[in-house]
């Protein structure tokens, strides 16, 4: 299996994987770069896979139904361009050979969802949209900081070994915040040169590793004493997990 990351608008990734016949593809909000690929690897689009209703996730799906034929997978619990198989929680679905476990992750949006494969050529597989970023998480546009931090909670109890597919290049810039947070963090540190040289060359710093993220996503961290200092010094009020949790991403939203 293939694994490609399509880049569209400023900094989206849409996510082929490919078998060199048979693709599947996840939230392309843009038809043609997705068709571009097709033609070009000579693939045949067999499912869309969809994480949470906006538009940068779903602006292409109308049109590659159309001209393929795919089986458009989304989330029950949103509005996405129809017909599609509606998917909860605890479903599992079968594209390209593969059984796609769904898992809830409210948060940024009240019905995102997440697609896990636990071997895809030997490895775990992570789609997460918007609501796990290399270094971040998504903003709660929708949801309750409570919901994305138990979402968070469930995609951190993955294997480490699980790449993680997100669909924006954030990383560089929730480094920065993240060394904010833990400037003392080694493993950030060395994670940070190592997505720099990445993206001099203009490669994707993604997939990254539930392992990684573990080790410097302050998001995943925020139970970490270093984090929870660190939080309270700016939000002295954040008693509970929870509130320290809100409190980083609040932080997060007013970094600069
Ligand atoms: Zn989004
Ligand atoms: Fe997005």
């Amino acid at each position: 299996m293939n694994l490609v990351a399509l880049p569209a608008f400023e900094d989206n990734y849409l996510w082929l994987l490919h078998d060199g016949a048979r693709a599947l593809v996840v939230d392309p909000g843009d038809a043609e770069p997705v068709r571009d690929a097709l033609a070009r690897l000579g693939l045949q689009l067999h499912g869309i896979l969809v994480t949470h209703h906006h538009g940068d996730h779903t602006g292409g799906v109308a049109a590659l139904r159309e001209a393929t034929g795919a089986t458009v997978y989304g989330p029950a619990g949103e509005r996405i361009p129809g017909p599609y198989q509606a998917l909860r929680g605890g479903d599992a679905v079968n594209v390209l050979g593969t059984a796609w476990q769904v898992i809830d992750v409210p948060g940024h949006t009240a019905g995102h969802i997440a697609y896990y494969a636990p071997a895809v050529g030997g490895a775990p597989l992570l789609f997460c949209g918007d609501t796990l970023f290399s270094g971040g998480c998504g903003r709660i546009f929708e949801g309750t900081p409570a919901q994305m931090l138990a979402s968070l909670d469930a995609l951190g109890a993955l294997p480490a070994a699980t790449r993680v597919c997100c669909a924006h290049e954030y990383t560089l810039s929730n480094l920065r915040f993240a060394q904010a947070v833990e400037p003392g963090n080694a493993e950030l540190i060395e994670y940070t040169r190592q997505c720099r040289a990445l993206r001099e060359q203009h490669q994707p710093t993604l997939p990254s590793t539930i392992g990684t993220e573990l080790a410097i996503n302050p998001f995943l961290r925020s139970r970490q004493p270093t984090v929870a200092k660190a939080v309270r010094a700016h939000a002295p009020s954040a008693n509970d997990e929870v509130a320290v949790f809100a409190a980083l991403r609040e932080w997060k939203n007013t970094f600069r």
